[in-house]
């Protein structure tokens, strides 16, 4: 197929073009991270309730291993990252900010990169009752940073009929690089995982979104896609926030999510490339989720790239291995845009963590902007993918009015991609505002 073919302005409304900084990372090859000697595994780092340890202190664990298991439907297993012997299970700093009960593994010197736990098996022969078990049992979240139980996402709510599948390959966080280099590097594991979700959710239709500036992964996925046309690879504009998933909706499909609503209420799932290649390479073989690509990058770092880290990593250790910058000041996980900037080293790589972007002092800006008072500009406005009014908002939050910015100027739609904080010339800190008054309606409601 020609390329020229492929493209199209596919798109959503409003949005922002931040600096992009991805030719830090783009062209690095994935390469694997050491073990660190101590590996931090948060019993919580999926959306639902924490796993329960399987495992006591004092025991000794091989790579791969189950350590503590899924407690319902919405939540995943863990396994052990390396072999070793589980130290403790006690309270560590999480990026989140609170402390959060952890497995402290001690990772043997002489561990090896061989996972000694699960075996094949035949996947096109499961039913997709089976394949969501075993998606379950593999501790598989969204990998895309929402780290939302994958195997739930696959069970959409009775009343919605899902026809298609979309494949979020947009990456449109600045600097981020982890889904790029999986597309270019392991598209074959990324196209089996797409078939098995396919066939767990019962559709005929895949379209993968893959942002204009990415165009060798368009080409390197269109190589390998069935001739029969039902899985299709569509270039869609480079826009920030193009990979969230309702902004990708309406870029593929034209379809509007309602407020409130998921994306089966307009018959779609969707699933991130991270995601989608683990399944295909993990499921076959019967193993868990132990390890992730993480971007790593920044001008506080001094050897930029893509590594493949074990799940639980401490981030002083990856810095240690990136090299900070005499100057690296501060340390944000995920992009810089949606990511959290985090006070301790001690935080661990959770299976969310798509990047870790470390700045110097010059380039956060921190200091030198003041928040001024709102001029009514309406750039907020223009630039919100989710058509709210963020300047409005902003004001009732001043006001601590969090009930009525919920009730009558929709807050829960927002979706914190801080376009609106992007824009603003006076510097007002809108989705940090957005982030507390949700935080505080959530707490009065329990
Ligand atoms: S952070 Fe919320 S209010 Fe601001 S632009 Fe994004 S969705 Fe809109
Ligand atoms: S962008 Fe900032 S200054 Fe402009 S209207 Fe919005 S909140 Fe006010």
């Amino acid at each position: 197929m020609n390329l020229r073919n492929l493209f199209r302005r596919n798109t959503f409304e409003h949005g922002v073009h931040p600096q992009e900084h991805k030719e830090l990372t783009s062209a690095l090859p994935i390469r694997r991270l050491p073990f660190a000697p101590q590996l931090i595994l948060p019993l919580s780092q999926h959306a639902g309730a924490p796993a329960v340890p399987l495992v006591k202190p004092g025991q000794e664990v091989v790579r791969g291993e189950p350590v503590a298991r899924a407690d319902g439907f919405v939540s995943v297993p863990m396994h052990a990252p390396a072999t070793g012997r589980v130290e403790a299970i006690q309270l560590m700093p999480s990026a989140r900010g609170p402390k959060t009960p952890s497995m402290l593994l001690h990772v043997y010197e002489g561990s090896g990169q061989e996972v000694l736990y699960g075996s094949t098996r035949d996947v096109q022969r499961m039913t997709p009752e089976e394949i969501m078990q075993a998606v379950q049992d593999a501790g598989m979240v969204g990998l895309g940073g929402a780290a939302f139980p994958t195997h739930v996402k696959m069970k959409p709510p009775p009343e919605h009929t899902v026809d298609t599948l979309v494949v979020n390959g947009c990456e449109c966080e600045p600097y981020l690089t982890c889904d790029h280099r999986l597309m270019l590097e392991q598209t074959a594991s990324l196209l089996a995982g797409i078939e098995i979700v396919m066939r767990a959710l019962g559709v005929g239709r895949c379209m993968i979104g893959v942002e204009d500036n990415k165009l060798d992964a368009v080409a390197a996925i269109d190589r390998l896609l069935p001739a029969d046309g039902r899985i299709s690879v569509h270039a869609v504009q480079t826009k920030y926030p193009q990979g969230a998933e309702k902004m990708l909706i309406e870029s593929l499909l034209g379809r509007r999510v309602p407020t409130g609503a998921f994306p089966s209420a307009v018959g779609v799932s969707v699933f991130n490339v991270g995601t989608l290649t683990a399944i295909g390479e993990l499921l076959p073989l019967g193993r868990g989720v132990i390890e992730r690509v993480v971007t790593v990058s920044g001008t506080g770092v001094q050897h930029p790239g893509n590594y493949l880290v074990p799940v639980g990593t401490p981030v002083r250790f990856l810095l240690q291995h990136a090299g900070a910058t005499p100057r690296a000041n501060e340390l944000i996980l995920g992009g810089p845009m949606m990511g959290m900037s985090v006070a301790s080293l001690d935080v661990p790589v959770t299976k969310a963590v798509s990047g870790m972007v470390v700045m110097e002092e010059n380039d956060t800006g921190a200091g030198e902007r003041p928040v001024q008072p709102c001029i009514r500009c309406a750039w907020c406005v223009e630039a919100c993918p989710m058509h709210l009014n963020p300047s409005t908002l902003g004001l009732l939050a001043s006001k601590h009015e969090y009930t009525r910015m919920a009730e009558e100027f929709h807050l829960n739609d927002c979706f914190e991609c801080g376009c609106c904080s992007y824009v603003c010339p006076a510097n007002i800190p809108l989705v940090q505002y957005f982030r507390i008054a949700k935080a505080i309606n959530r707490e009065q409601a329990a």
